[in-house]
């Protein structure tokens, strides 16, 4: 049951590219909460200005490895995802950049707009593998550009159109499911200082989970230690559990602002199988990171498998002890969960994360919760959760 693998033999690089200059605007926050739509001002506009909009809805089919092994074809809504709406004013030339926003968190609507005194020609929607500057899918990690469609073009638009459900082309559908998966995290993400991922990160400038993926990719199902970028092969985003735990490996680095335990003994791990303190502590949170945000005590495989990360002592086949990764997810779901010591969420311990940096489970249990303020417990419900899942202290 071999979730990821580690590289760290890759150059390293802590300088991510520069976003788009256009998502470089310190209204991150309100784009991604709300979906809101910025233009630039018509220069010279008259008075009589209308606004003339391109308006619809981005599905992308996902082929649903959390349903199991026959991965149902699902249809679902592309949510935060960067638009542009591109046309031009006059009657000749080449179309021009018109205006940017992020599609709706409930259906992936989008509501394209543009103040013109004339019908906007040879105008489209163009889409992007991104959500605003905060998280993008590129093509490959010498490429670094995003998956891209354009609408058809429209001839000549004199009032708003309504495009209805644009599909996302089936070559590139798994980007923008990461892209829209990626959603889950964000949202989870505790941070009540800034827009960004952590609160190491300040408003305007957060830094950007990447996730390289292309649909010929033979090799993947990494956090690469080396760019610090996601890599996935061709039908690994088919499981929004590996996404997510991918993700989890660079959350956890983020909120240890930029630093990282020391892994060793990690290639292979299985969730069920001994293999160090800090392999099991960085696998097994990456493995909580995914079955927290999507509720359950899962990991599941792109095939559409799945292996339950709940435990007992007794649990037939599994070894016991802080070196199991699947003992230390479990432990940290049973804290997070509704009734469980934490307060019914990760919040707390989120929190404790992005101040204090723990090597492994035991530092983080043993000495980082205690001082917490006010303090995570270490007795009690807490004590008796990882004894359940075979961890002494
Ligand atoms: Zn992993």
């Amino acid at each position: 049951m071999t979730t990821c693998q580690f590289s760290r033999f890759l150059n390293d690089s802590n300088t991510l590219p520069a976003p788009r200059v256009r998502w470089r605007a310190a209204a991150v926050a309100t784009l991604i909460s709300v979906g809101l739509v910025i233009a630039i001002p018509a220069i010279g506009q008259a008075a009589t200005a209308t606004s003339i909009c391109l308006t619809g809805k981005l599905n992308y089919d996902h082929n649903n490895a959390e349903a199991g092994t026959s991965k149902p074809l699902v249809t679902l809504p592309a949510r935060n995802a960067n638009w542009e709406l591109w046309g031009r004013t006059e009657s000749t030339g080449s179309p021009q950049w018109l205006a940017s926003g992020i599609t709706g968190v409930s259906g992936g609507e989008f509501n394209a707009c543009f103040d013109t005194t004339t019908p906007l020609q040879d105008t489209f929607v163009r889409f992007y593998s991104a959500s605003t500057s905060v998280w993008r899918v590129i093509k490959s990690t010498t490429d670094q550009t995003q998956y891209t469609f354009d609408t058809a073009h429209q001839a000549s638009v004199s009032a708003s159109k309504d495009l209805g459900t644009v599909k996302v082309p089936a070559s590139m559908q798994r980007a923008w499911n990461i892209v829209d998966t990626l959603n889950l995290l964000y949202w989870n993400r505790a941070n009540p200082s800034t827009p960004c991922w952590t609160r190491h990160q300040v408003w305007g400038s957060c830094d950007t989970l990447t996730f390289v993926w292309s649909q010929d990719a033979t090799t993947g199902g990494y956090w690469d230690f080396g760019t610090k970028y996601v890599i996935m092969n061709a039908n690994q985003p088919d499981s929004q559990h590996f996404i997510l735990h991918e993700a989890g490996h660079w959350f956890q680095w983020r909120l240890y602002n930029r630093t990282f335990p020391v892994v060793t003994g990690c290639n292979p791990h299985y969730i069920e199988k001994s293999s160090s303190t800090s392999c099991a502590w960085t696998e097994g949170f990456a493995d909580a990171v995914a079955a927290y945000v999507l509720g359950d005590y899962r990991f599941v495989f792109d095939n559409g498998t799945s292996f339950s990360i709940a435990n007992d002592p007794n649990s037939p086949g599994w070894d016991p002890g802080d070196t199991v990764q699947g003992r230390v997810g479990a432990s940290l779901l049973d804290f997070w969960a509704a009734g469980g010591p934490d307060g019914g969420n990760w919040d707390r311990t989120i929190d404790l994360m992005s101040r204090e940096f723990s090597q492994d489970f035991k530092e983080y249990f043993v000495i980082d919760r205690p001082i917490a303020v006010p303090p995570l417990s270490t007795t009690g419900a807490a004590k008796t959760i990882i004894q359940n899942h075979t961890i002494f202290y």
